[in-house]
């Protein structure tokens, strides 16, 4: 069984050929759009590379990049396509299944081949459930179509560069429908992925400038503040927001002032090692999830905190 394997992004092309290792693929080919460079990395972890020189595809647009990887994906007859679940690689892979006519199943965490076909797990209502699913039809049917997975990243480790495949260029032709403008880079939030003390403020925080007792409470901690999606996405009064929808962040320690704990933001929070909660309402469902709680208004409670830190 071929399994080809594409990723834009290196880390999580190297765990795409751990999961086609795992699958027990007796052939992994991956789909490269990129440099020479990028072909020759790919080739010392696969058995093939097909290349396609980034600058025949252009400024990456979804639809222009599906359009070359299923170009890619017909000069060979891979069974399992294994797409890196960013977000340009499920935008891809959603334009990509259409392309093929097959269906494509995102945020997949672990996956196997069963009598039934390939088989994934994948995270379900914002991350509380984990569902099997079945990809399409059988895999060796008639239809030559590949089913296609998008991996999450950090679920396979990734594979050692012990290869030398072959590197075989693909050339496309592919009619561009739309022109890039301009390109801006997104605005990042300040360290919350990587934080280890992560201190995020909700909608019981009344005013912007509130925002200074929550940012003190994180500086105590030696921490760095973020906020819930409304604080942001309504209120302007930070550019990103943590959970599920924004960041999603894993620190040792997450504190949720004034956060009701909605299924959208705790989906973001859940890989926290110690959630402390501070509520004015004891029913919350932001306790639920809590290793600590602090049932009280943050107006009261937070200054104590901070003065109690500095002490
Ligand atoms: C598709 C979709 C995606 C979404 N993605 C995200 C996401 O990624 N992240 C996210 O955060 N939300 C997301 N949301 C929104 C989410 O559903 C909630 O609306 C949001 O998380 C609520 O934010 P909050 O807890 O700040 O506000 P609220 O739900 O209004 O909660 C405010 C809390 O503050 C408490 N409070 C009030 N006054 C005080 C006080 N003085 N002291 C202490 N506590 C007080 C209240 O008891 C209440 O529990 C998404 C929604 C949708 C539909």
């Amino acid at each position: 069984m071929e399994v080809m394997v594409y990723s834009e992004n290196e880390k999580l092309f190297k765990e795409l050929v751990s999961a086609a290792i795992h699958l027990n693929a007796s052939k992994v080919t991956a789909a490269v759009i990129g440099t020479n460079e990028d072909a020759e990395k790919a080739a010392k972890l696969t058995d093939k590379v097909l290349f396609v020189e980034a600058s025949q595809v252009g400024e990456y647009r979804p639809k222009e990049y599906a359009e070359a990887l299923f170009q890619i994906v017909k000069a060979s007859d891979p069974q399992v396509l294994l797409i890196g679940g960013t977000h340009k690689g499920n935008a891809i892979a959603a334009m990509l299944s259409v392309m093929l006519g097959e269906p494509s199943v995102t945020e997949v965490s672990d996956l196997k081949i069963t009598e039934e076909g390939l088989m994934v797990l994948r995270s379900a209502f914002g991350g509380v459930a984990v569902a099997e699913v079945r990809v399409g039809r059988k895999l060796f049917t008639k239809v030559a179509s590949p089913k296609v997975a998008c991996l999450k990243p950090g679920f396979f480790p990734p594979a050692e560069e012990e290869k030398n495949g072959s590197v075989e260029k693909v050339s496309v032709d592919i009619k561009s429908t739309a022109e890039v403008l301009e390109v801006k880079e997104k605005e990042k939030g300040v360290g919350l992925e990587d934080a280890d003390i992560v201190v995020v403020a909700g909608r019981g925080v009344k005013k912007k400038e509130d925002l200074s007792l929550v940012e003190e409470l994180a500086k105590a901690l030696g921490g760095v503040m973020g906020v819930t999606r409304p604080l942001s996405a309504d209120l302007h009064w930070m550019p990103v927001w943590v959970g599920m929808s924004g960041i999603a962040v894993k620190p040792k320690l997450y504190v949720g002032v004034g956060v009701s704990g909605q299924i959208q933001h705790v989906a973001g929070i859940r890989n926290s090692k110690v959630i402390v909660a501070i509520n004015i309402d004891q029913n919350a469902p932001i306790f639920e999830h809590a290793d600590y709680g602090i049932v009280g208004d943050l107006y009261q409670v937070v200054p104590k905190l901070v003065e109690m830190l500095k002490t």
